[in-house]
């Protein structure tokens, strides 16, 4: 655990540059973590690299920082795409999560037959990946797209869907072989899986590769964790 707090602050950075944190960061700040004018935090934007601050001013309602040195030049992930059902409370939670800190560039929630959940609030879902990043110590925000249908959001993706498909019959990721220079997605689906309709549309597509996870069935954010986590080893930074 880092002793200093790491933000994540929407603002363009020079050294310098004094900038307002918003209510909830300065709360965090001052009440929180009691810091006190001269002490440091670490700050991101997504963009510039991640900056040491140094607090100027700090009072129970407002903390202004100034940006000190650049400690990281800013560097791009892997681009790997997540497509997930969302699934009902802190199982989603969980996706959104262990997908940033896995390296997600792209977190694409889709809608099959058996979503339960119909309705996504996509402002909570950035918070939840906000938190994660400024956690786990990567340099930008995964994208967060709005709720799509399956069918178009694989038809609309321009790589190799990996589709995680509990069925059997599957590859490992190993032998998935997509071709070099393709962009590649993950697909999970949700708790209840996908129907018959959908897998025969899944596998009538030649920009997806049925994928196996073991052989056990796991449950949807297992999946996805499990899933990234060997994209990243074969497609990806680890
Ligand atoms: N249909 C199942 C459970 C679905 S598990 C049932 O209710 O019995 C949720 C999702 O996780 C699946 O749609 C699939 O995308 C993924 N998944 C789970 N286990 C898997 C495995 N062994 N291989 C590939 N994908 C898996």
């Amino acid at each position: 655990m880092r002793d200093n707090p790491r933000l994540f602050i929407n603002f363009p950075f020079s050294i310098g540059a004094e900038i307002p944190l918003c209510k909830e960061h300065a709360h965090y700040v001052h009440n929180v973590m009691r810091l006190k004018d001269d002490d440091e935090i670490t700050v991101f934007n997504g963009e510039d690299g991640e900056y040491s601050a140094k607090i100027k001013y700090s009072s129970k309602k407002s903390v202004v920082v100034e940006l000190v040195t650049k400690l990281r030049e800013q560097e791009n992930l892997p681009d790997l795409t997540l497509f997930f059902a969302p699934i009902k409370g802190h199982r989603n939670d969980n996706i959104i999560e262990k997908a940033t800190e896995l390296g997600i560039a792209n977190l694409r929630p889709v809608l099959t037959e058996r979503t339960i959940v119909r309705k996504i609030n996509t402002e909570k879902y950035l918070l939840t990946a906000i938190e994660a990043a400024e956690q786990c110590e990567r340099l930008n925000i995964p994208k967060i797209s709005e709720l799509n249908y399956l069918a178009s959001a694989v038809e609309g993706f321009d790589g190799k869907v990996l589709f995680a498909d509990e069925a059997g019959g599957g590859k490992t990721i190993a032998n998935a072989n997509p071709d070099k220079g393709d962009r590649i997605a993950l697909l999970v689906g949700p708790e209840g899986g996908f129907s018959d309709k959908e897998r025969e549309f899944l596998l009538s597509h030649t920009n997806v590769i049925p994928i196996a996870l073991g052989k056990r069935i796991l449950r949807a954010d297992t999946a996805a964790i499990a899933g990234l986590t060997l994209l990243q080893t074969f497609y990806g930074d680890f």
